[in-house]
């Protein structure tokens, strides 16, 4: 069984919501794998809730928006478990306003996170993928991605995500290195609640209001994201590209 077996993975944002239930995917599948997230101690507590599974992780702390950060994190990895093959850019934050109240720093630090964590990441990574010419990277896009009222920055990172994606699969294509996006639409997350709460409601009425508009008549979870971040990460997936998956339950469509 090939998949992710004995791999090294890397999840960015890792502690919690999508990137947590996607590391604990990558270690059941049989990858050790890095957790990544901006607090020490948070990324601690869930590598080991994964070694106490009995899977193989560490917890590493870094801002992705920080070189030195990102560097010292994939070292670490890197020294740990002898290589990186799966990178997984899952960081994300969210500043949500209307464009005419956006503020700069609104803007900034949702391109920061985003954009220049990918970039770091998939830049420092992709060293060790291409002298072992193999790689994955696999990046967190939105349906937003389309466009979404209040979410001028989130929106343009989203879609300046599936852009860095094409261009890494054709850059990396030759040295063994796929790159992939996936676009959840709504997951329930401590995210999606906080973006509930904002506008005065609460999580169960947004997954009741995103149910009754998509065909599968259900809201998204974590384990919808991690089950798509688990095809493209597998060795059996190495002639899929420079792809984007919406994971939405069909939004749309109806
Ligand atoms: P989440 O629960 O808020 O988790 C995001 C994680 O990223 C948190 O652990 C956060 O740490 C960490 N993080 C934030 N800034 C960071 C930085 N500079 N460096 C390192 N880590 C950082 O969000 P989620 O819902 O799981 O979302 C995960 C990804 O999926 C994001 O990219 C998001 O945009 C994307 N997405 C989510 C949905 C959804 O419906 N939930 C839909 C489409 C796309 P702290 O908590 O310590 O800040």
């Amino acid at each position: 069984m090939a998949g992710v077996q004995d791999r090294v993975a890397l999840v960015t944002g890792g502690a919690q919501g999508i990137g947590a239930e996607v590391a604990r995917r990558l270690a059941a599948d049989g990858a050790k794998v890095g957790v990544l997230d901006l607090n020490a101690d948070s990324a601690k507590s869930m590598a080991d809730e994964i070694s106490a599974a009995g899977g193989t992780a560490i917890g590493l702390a870094a801002d992705v928006s920080k070189r030195e950060d990102v560097q010292a994190a994939v070292d670490t990895l890197v020294a740990e478990f002898g290589g990186l093959h799966i990178l997984v850019n899952n960081a994300g934050v969210l500043r949500d306003n209307l464009l005419f109240k956006m503020t700069d720093d609104d803007w900034t630090l949702v391109m920061d996170v985003h954009l220049r964590g990918a970039f770091l990441a998939s830049q420092i990574a992709q060293r060790h993928m291409v002298e072992a010419k193999y790689g994955r990277i696999i990046s967190m896009s939105s349906t937003s991605a389309l466009g979404n009222r209040g979410q001028a920055n989130y929106s343009t990172a989203k879609a300046g995500l599936q852009g860095l994606t094409k261009t890494l699969a054709i850059e990396l294509g030759p040295f063994g290195v796929t790159a992939n996006a996936i676009a959840p639409g709504f997951i329930e997350t401590a995210m999606t609640k906080a973006t509930a709460e904002r506008v005065g409601g609460s999580i169960e009425q947004m997954r009741e209001a995103v149910a009754s508009t998509v065909p599968v008549r259900r809201g998204g979870l974590p384990a919808d994201i991690a089950n798509t971040v688990a095809f493209f990460a597998a060795e059996e997936s190495g002639y899929i590209t420079g792809q984007v998956i919406y994971v939405d339950g069909g939004r749309g469509l109806l």
